[in-house]
């Protein structure tokens, strides 16, 4: 462990995946990652609500994915900071198991067993596991984080993120493009200049980006994605070919029986994944439609890789022509590349391997793991924020223009796509009417002409403006992008030098009120689970102290009941052992640690007697 470092100093990288969460430390220099209590180093970006009500996260919550499918959550991150009217909200209205409701600000909101959350809680839940596993691991309390997200995130999601953290109690010091710290864990910065594109194709997300680096300072100068795109896609492929198989064979569309679909849809992925490394997979699933008359079908079917590749091609080719895209986007051809990197757990399909060899015409990097490079590279860049390390300074570019609706509708761009971050823009709005005292604004982020067509940031109110003819007042708006890619706005009176005041109307996600009672309500529940985990420990070391004290009892009555000293002594340990299960019975740990000490001592006796007697 980092023995040398401050616990205040512990800062983690998380990579806050669509399917799977990393969370990686440097230690003594080296980033690596964290396994979580199974001993796994990636933790399923799961949550779900058990009968019970319990909340259960990460492997716990996928393994009872299938037997609970309306009430378990995955794939959140395709939904963070979206809009209820938006087409991906759409899309997983239709194929997901658990339902999702429209929220008070036209976000979107998740039910679990007739509890309704919005989409940064439940990043919230994944993130307070992954928290605990860091904790567990350093031995001390993690606060600081560095959360990476897609390049494309426009700045709802990234804010969207950043609540996430703020109400599973992290400080998130930066949000970080993923290709960012895919290229710092490889160390590419050492190599000192170059052009590098990172291919990223997880669960739900695709994203490619080109950053060319120079004496250690990583610019990403284009980059462009599909946030609803990634293994998933790849699933619905083959577990749509299973269903229709099925059908053929049955009769029976499984489509309208959530456990059976469920049951494909995993199937579908084992199959997928086998498939990476054999070339043929067989998927069996014994009782996976009962009829009504108790008739049972169960689904055996064989799939190959070229299979696979024919389901499947059309969705490696659109990533293939979004590089295409990015790569004109920035003006290069694929020989003006260094290097190419491959991250997310789905590049480890030989076809996505072989389209990317082909296009970009070289072997991509090997060596980092895919799947822990992000998390890697988040951590590296964590050290580097609080160790105030100027030598790795990270320059990303918007992935979205940003501007204004002005009127007849039309979206004008103050700042435009890919131009590098932290950067400003001002604009100066004048009055339209006389008297006008206030103007409302609009920020939108996107590539359309039309404003309807991008993405609604907010409505900015400017109020106070002072009383005159229309046309006199000048308002200077200023529109920044921080290093996280999120927007902030900032307007001033140019004849008074006055600042207005602004009114921010959240459009989607949560409002400030909603989020400080989030903040506070998980950290009681923070409180609960450590409370309970203390409790859990100390009942454990009293039931195994009473195990011992109770198998040494034979022995013990054996020797010492001939003496009314022995009787007694008997007597105060079966006392003593009766109190433990007394204890066993509540929740209060202090009696347990009491009950404790004085089951040390009984046992420490016993042995004693024990001992003797064998010596004797
Ligand atoms: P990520 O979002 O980066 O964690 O990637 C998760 C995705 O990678 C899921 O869709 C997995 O099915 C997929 N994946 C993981 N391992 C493999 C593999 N060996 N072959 C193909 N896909 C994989």
């Amino acid at each position: 462990m980092g023995a040398q470092l401050n616990p205040m100093d512990y800062v983690v990288g998380i990579d806050l995946g669509t399917s799977n969460s990393v969370v990686a430390v440097v230690e003594d220099g080296a980033p690596v990652v964290i396994p979580n209590k199974g001993g796994y180093t990636t933790t399923p970006s799961i949550v779900a609500t058990s009968e019970s009500g319990t909340r259960l996260v990460g492997h716990i919550a996928k393994r009872q994915s299938v037997t609970n499918a309306r009430n378990t959550v995955f794939a959140a991150k395709r939904l963070i900071g979206r809009k209820w009217d938006s087409p991906p909200a759409r899309t997983v209205q239709q194929s997901c198991p658990y339902t999702i409701v429209e929220g008070p600000h036209g976000d979107v909101r998740i039910m679990m067993r007739d509890q309704v959350y919005s989409v940064p809680e439940i990043s919230a839940f994944i993130l307070q596991e992954i928290k605990l596993v860091a904790e567990q691991y350093v031995g001390a309390s993690v606060q600081k984080a560095v959360v990476t997200v897609p390049a494309y995130f426009n700045d709802n999601q990234r804010q969207a993120t950043k609540d996430a953290g703020r109400i599973a109690g992290l400080d998130v010091l930066r949000i970080v493009n993923e290709p960012t710290a895919a290229s710092l864990a490889y160390g590419l910065d050492a190599k000192g200049e170059g052009t590098v594109a990172v291919y990223d194709l997880g669960g739900g997300t695709f994203d490619v980006s080109i950053l060319s680096i120079e004496d250690g300072v990583f610019q990403v100068i284009s980059t462009a994605g599909d946030t609803f795109l990634g293994g998933e896609d790849f699933d619905e492929r083959v577990s749509g070919w299973l269903v229709e198989r099925f059908r053929e064979l049955t009769g029976v569309d499984v489509r309208q029986d959530r456990m059976a679909l469920q049951r494909i849809r995993d199937a579908a992925e084992q199959t997928r994944c086998e498939l990476s490394t054999v070339t043929e997979s067989s998927v069996d699933l014994p009782f996976l439609y009962t009829m009504p008359n108790g008739d049972t079908h169960h689904l055996q079917e064989t799939l190959s890789r070229t299979q696979l590749n024919d389901l499947t091609k059309d969705l490696v080719d659109r990533t293939i022509q979004i590089c295409r895209k990015t790569l004109e986007e920035a003006n290069l051809s694929p020989r003006d590349l260094d290097d190419v990197i491959l991250v997310g757990g789905m590049v480890r399909m030989p076809l996505i391997q072989e389209s990317v060899t082909k296009f970009f015409q070289r072997e991509p990097c090997r060596g980092v793991h895919p799947d822990e490079v992000v998390a890697l590279g988040a951590s590296i860049q964590g050290t580097a924020l609080t160790q105030g390390s100027t030598d790795l300074l990270l320059l990303d570019v918007t992935p979205h223009s940003l501007g204004i609706m002005i009127s007849g509708g039309y979206f004008h761009e103050l700042i435009g796509q890919n131009t590098t971050v932290p950067t400003s823009a001002s604009h100066i709005f004048t009055t339209v009417r006389d008297n006008q005292t206030s103007v409302k604004i609009l920020v939108l982020q996107g590539e359309s002409d039309k404003a309807a067509e991008n993405e609604l940031l907010g409505e900015f109110i400017l109020s106070g403006l002072e009383k005159a003819v229309r046309g006199q007042v000048e308002v200077d708006v200023t529109l920044s992008i921080s290093a996280d890619g999120i927007v902030s706005v900032a307007a001033r009176d140019l004849k008074t030098g006055r600042e207005q005041s602004i009114t921010v109307t959240a459009t989607s996600g949560l409002t400030e009120e909603e989020l400080s009672a989030l903040v506070s309500q998980s950290h009681d529940y923070m409180l609960d689970v450590k409370k309970n985990e203390e409790l859990e420990r100390a009942q454990l070391q009293v039931r195994k102290i009473v195990e011992e004290v109770e198998a040494l009892f034979p022995e013990v009555r054996d020797v010492m009941s001939g003496t009314s000293f022995g009787r007694d002594a008997i007597s105060k340990a079966e006392a003593v052992v009766e109190r433990a299960k007394q204890d066993l019975q509540g929740s209060d740990v202090r009696a347990l640690g009491e009950v404790q000490e004085s089951l040390d001592r009984t046992l420490s006796m016993f042995r004693g007697v024990v001992t003797k007697t064998k010596l004797n």
